[in-house]
């Protein structure tokens, strides 16, 4: 056991008010390290979730599977763990648990044993119509082995009619809703596939070194293939499927009314790396122009910008430049507490914002300050931010955010609270300025978003992003919670 299992009470309550990524993957083929390089590729992912991991490789003969709860770096720090894993062929999964509890059933990779052989699938993203289809499973005697909504695909492609696996694999997609991006391996092929609103990112990649031409990745993001060493190649695209196998890769849209993207716009304001490129964009090359619109739309006099770290650096840096007023790290973020052997009391839970942030009083006495941070959840972290803010001698604080109001549910893999419970739903600007306590308050309008990302005005054409948090405009049927078959939180 390793020091920071035996200490290992991880503390959620800081985070409770913060979004949650989902969950990140990567597929391998074919070197002669699968195993190392999903690993790798997971650990640049581990941002998108930090609950769990694991990889399934296969070696020409049969697979082999590794998984655990904690971070990458924990579940496999012991090198006789990705020994263990041997094959040119891998897929590998970081999870942030938005569905099912965590527990080590529920961490992905899923496998199973089917009629054509193992099949192992990993998923990024939540299924609106998972309940419905599981019902119906389970009245057909499929036996689930996890919570997961991740887990009807394993159960649609064995109940298959088809005899590939290809087919199998599009039959199982073209039933279920909501947002996927997935990796599979099978013996004899890599997977990759997009919803087909494209809702979360998924790219390939190639690998250059590798002695076999025919060597691939495919990866939640690119900054998985920096850390590998691999070569971008392209987004996969909405509704695509990628087949990589010893003849190399193809590609299928088996969906034939895959006409519009509507891609998280969510992932540029905050989960995705800032050095990952997404749709030829850079992250953080578009939150630094979010920053500039913001500065434009809520200009307001002051001394320094500083940024709630680390997510709301890049659009301070671009609401400094835009308005011409120093940015000053005046918020240090402690990146030392994710994992503590603090037991979580209520006292503690209240320490929470200040054992990850601190203020630098040097820059903060005396100044009037412009915090710029990019959402507000449920307003406590957002708080105590500004409390501390004041408490360093600020003698004005005004808080600027790099999205709209947060006002409805995420049902596509972000882990966000219910309604009710989200500041936005049930505050206008002006009362939850009052209850946080800054002296302003203003957040970058929807159409500054899009401009930002250099589309036109929302204007229902193509292309559109997913901005249902904001609008409430959910771009893919909520089944399950529409026929009240999910909780919630
Ligand atoms: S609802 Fe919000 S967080 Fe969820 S996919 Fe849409 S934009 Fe992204």
């Amino acid at each position: 056991m390793t020091l920071s299992s035996l200490f290992s009470h991880e503390l959620d309550f800081i985070d409770d008010d913060e979004f949650h990524e989902e969950c990140g993957v990567v597929g391998i083929w074919t070197t002669q390290d699968a195993a190392s390089l999903t690993a790798l590729g997971l650990h640049a992912l581990q941002h998108r979730g930090q609950e769990a991991s694991g990889i399934v490789t296969y070696d020409g003969n049969q697979f082999h599977t590794h998984r655990g709860l904690g971070l990458v770096g924990e579940v496999f720090d012991d090198p006789r763990v990705i020994a263990s894993l041997p094959g040119g062929m891998g897929i590998g999964h970081n999870r942030y648990a938005t569905t099912g509890e965590t527990q080590l059933r529920n961490v992905q990779p899923l496998y199973g044993d089917f009629e054509f052989g193992g099949f192992a699938v990993a998923h990024n993203g939540n299924l609106t119509n998972a309940q419905l289809l599981k019902q119906s499973l389970v009245r057909r005697g499929c036996l689930f082995q996890s919570s997961t909504d991740s887990e009807v695909f394993i159960h649609l492609i064995a109940i298959s009619l088809y005899s590939n696996v290809i087919d199998r694999f599009i039959d199982a997609i073209k039933q279920v809703q909501g947002a996927y991006s997935l990796v599979a391996l099978s013996k004899d092929m890599l997977i990759a596939a997009r919803d087909p609103l494209g809702v979360r990112p998924l790219i390939l990649g190639k690998l250059p070194y590798s002695q076999d031409e025919n060597s691939w990745v495919v990866a939640s993001e690119t900054c998985a293939l920096s850390s590998m060493g691999a070569d971008f190649v392209r987004d996969i695209e909405p509704g695509e499927v990628i087949i990589i196998d010893h003849d190399g890769v193809r590609s299928i849209h088996p969906f034939a009314d895959n006409t519009s993207s509507r891609f998280c716009i969510f992932e540029y304001v905050y989960f995705a790396r800032p050095d990952s490129v997404i749709e030829n964009k850079s992250v953080y090359m578009a939150r630094k122009k979010i920053g500039a619109e913001l500065a434009k739309e809520s200009h307001v006099e002051a001394d320094v910008v500083v940024p709630v770290p680390d997510s709301g650096v890049p659009a301070a840096i671009g609401y400094a430049e835009a308005s011409n007023i120093p940015f000053e790290l005046g918020i240090i973020r402690s990146h030392y507490i994710g994992r503590t052997f603090i037991e979580p009391t209520d006292q503690i839970r209240n320490l929470g914002v200040k054992l990850k942030h601190a203020t630098n009083r040097a820059v903060i006495n005396g100044k009037r300050v412009i915090l710029i941070d990019d959402s507000i959840v449920r307003g406590t972290t957002s708080k105590k931010i500004v409390e501390m803010v004041r408490a360093a001698g600020a003698i004005e604080v005004h808080l600027r955010i790099a999205s709209p109001p947060t006002q409805h549910s995420c049902f596509y893999g972000i882990d966000t609270p219910a309604e009710e419970k989200l500041l936005a739903h049930t505050h206008s600007i002006d009362e939850m300025c009052k209850l946080i306590g800054a002296d302003s308050l203003g957040f970058v309008s929807a159409d500054g978003l899009y401009r930002a990302l250099q589309e036109d005005k929302r204007n229902n054409q193509n292309p559109q992003y997913c901005d249902a948090c904001f609008t409430g405009d959910y771009p893919i049927p909520l089944t399950d919670h529409d026929m009240q078959l999910v909780k919630s939180k």
